[in-house]
């Protein structure tokens, strides 16, 4: 069998399609046929070398595909359908006994501080296996797990979404930001967005979004001018570029929620608008195994159809990564496998 790793840390070259034997499933473990992966930012700096990263590495943290053997205790049945959830979680901490796995007090990302999923067969935790509904299908699950799973821990989880609650993205056309326009719509939430690209705007308005602003300093102003004094909540995928602006673009008692740092890690910003205004400040990781499968549910009732921009074959991922990196994509990249 085919996987797919990095060589070493670097750009699109040290990608590569590797052969490897297929390992023996530990106790436990319940082994996947891969058929639909999707690309994901942490792919991307998984290239880098972070103390934490052995190289060579398999990578990849979205992937769906088929029961190929249940393993001894398991119940599932080889040819279910079924989705990974990416975090590797111990069950027994404080945190996990709460339902809080992506809070695990010993939590692996796999394909970030383990190996990842990017194999034509892989063997994973059984805990980690989800089945999916039968009208899910393999393409829309590969999508769900890390984006929309990060969508909805953030906005519905943690942030309380509601019919009526106002939500500005921070970087509304990647997979991340697309989810989170899709779940606040369907949530009956008024949404305004941000894209750099203008092609991507009709798209937004399209999903429902109410405007469609550029970032710049002058975000916060038009924010409030459109949402009545500034919106609910910041859902931002972008990182320290944006959290600023966000921040200054929230109501009193509004809630921002951080998800990614593509744009870098450090910024300031004035506590005023911090603690006077009652803002929330909130990291969202992934989601739970529950965030994952109410995702599923509203894809199954079809409250959400997940927004594929493209499909690869997995061996061309290194096509795949150029897309993201140069944000030629709207929505999900995908890979069969
Ligand atoms: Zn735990």
């Amino acid at each position: 069998m085919k996987e797919l790793i990095y060589e070493r840390p670097g750009n699109l070259d040290v990608i590569k399609v590797r052969d490897a034997k297929e390992a023996e499933a530990a106790p436990g473990e319940v082994t996947v046929k891969a058929e639909f992966g999707s690309v994901n930012h942490v792919d991307i700096w998984g290239r880098k070398d972070y103390p934490w990263h052995k190289f060579p590495r398999r990578f990849g943290s979205d992937l769906s595909g088929t029961v190929e053997d249940p393993g001894k205790f398991s119940d599932f049945k080889k040819g279910d359908r079924v989705v990974l959830y990416p975090i590797k979680f111990c069950g027994n901490c404080e945190r996990c006994l709460s339902g809080n796995e992506n809070s695990c007090l010993s939590r692996e990302l796999f394909g970030d501080h383990t190996q990842g999923f990017f194999a034509q067969m892989i063997n994973v935790p059984e805990r980690n296996v989800i089945r999916l509904p039968d009208n899910v299908s393999l393409e829309y699950a590969a999508a769900l797990p890390v984006a929309y799973t990060t969508a909805w821990h953030g906005l519905v989880n943690r942030a309380g979404l509601k019919p009526g609650t106002s939500v500005l993205i921070m970087g509304g056309s990647g997979g991340a930001g697309v989810a989170a326009l899709q779940i606040s719509r369907a949530f009956g939430a008024r949404v305004f967005t941000t894209t750099s690209q203008h092609w991507k705007s009709e798209r937004l308005i399209k999903l429902g979004a109410e405007a469609v602003f550029e970032i710049n300093e002058k975000l916060p102003e038009n924010v409030k001018k459109s949402s009545n004094g500034g919106v609910d909540i910041v859902f931002d995928t972008l990182g320290s570029t944006t959290i600023p602006l966000g921040i200054r673009s929230l109501k009193r008692g509004g809630k921002l929620i951080s998800i990614a740092m593509t744009t870098g890690y450090e910024f300031t910003f004035n506590l005023r608008d911090i603690y006077s205004n009652n803002v929330d400040i909130i990291g969202a990781y992934l989601g739970t195994r529950g965030d994952l499968y109410e995702v599923i549910r509203a894809v199954s009732s079809g409250a959400i159809k997940p927004v594929i921009d493209s499909l690869f074959p997995f061996d061309e991922v290194a096509r795949a990564q150029e897309k993201m990196e140069n944000r030629a994509h709207f929505g999900k990249i995908l890979l069969k496998f």
